[in-house]
């Protein structure tokens, strides 16, 4: 019998500034089998969430912060397939990554066989690189791959920020219990698309504090 529970109380923050040479944006598993019609696992609100997907692309694109993919991959007999029908079959058109969002030739694409992005694969080993303090986690399934790969990311110290309106699971309460459990557990920053705020110092800026910190002696 279903019974109804709250979600306690979680902080959506407002306006969240992040330093791009520092921050990289993680689009997870917006693939057709999850977000298309006729994908054999999807999700009704991912398709709702690309608009916002892509405006979190261009701030990323346009600061010059780095672009992570992840995709979910699996082949014959995989033992995923016993919990979820058949999905992400490697090279399948279910398995690719939906139009909108196509990943451009210098971003990096994480093919991964579980929920977590850095199981099995050389994420940490790029964010290191990159030194990396900040994830932007967003796509789907919010308390599947979005928050198991949040949750990884935490446990290593990176930040973890995830907009709630690039993010979709199959039930609201899936999806609360997700956020609610990356803002108290992970001390997480949930917040919106439209608050985050990926901004390269402004270099007429950074030029005049120069040359007065030249003047100044
Ligand atoms: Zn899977």
């Amino acid at each position: 019998m279903a019974r109804t529970v709250e979600v306690p109380q979680y902080e959506v923050h407002g306006e969240v500034r992040l330093d791009p040479a520092r921050t990289a944006l993680v689009v997870v598993d917006m693939q057709n089998d999850f977000v298309r019609e006729g994908g054999s696992l999807v999700v009704p609100d991912a398709e709702g969430t690309i608009p916002a997907i892509r405006s979190l692309l261009e701030g990323a694109r346009n600061s010059g912060a780095k672009v992570v993919f992840t995709q979910d991959t699996h082949t014959g007999g995989d033992p995923e397939w016993d919990i979820w029908p058949e999905h992400a079959r490697e090279g399948s058109w279910g398995w690719e990554i939906v139009d909108g969002l196509a990943p451009r030739e210098d971003e990096l694409v994480i093919r991964k066989v579980r929920y977590d992005a850095f199981y099995g694969t050389h994420l940490d080993h790029f964010l290191r690189l990159w030194n990396t303090k900040t994830l932007v986690v967003c796509g789907t399934v919010a308390n599947i791959c979005v928050h198991y790969t949040a949750a990884s990311a935490a446990l290593r110290w990176y930040e973890v920020v995830i907009p709630k309106d690039a993010t979709s699971a199959l039930d609201p309460f899936d999806l609360e219990s997700s956020l609610r459990q990356t803002a108290f557990l992970f001390n997480g920053t949930i917040t919106t698309t439209e608050a985050v705020r990926l901004e390269k110092e402004n270099p007429e800026a950074y030029r005049s504090k120069m040359e007065e910190a030249a003047r100044d002696g």
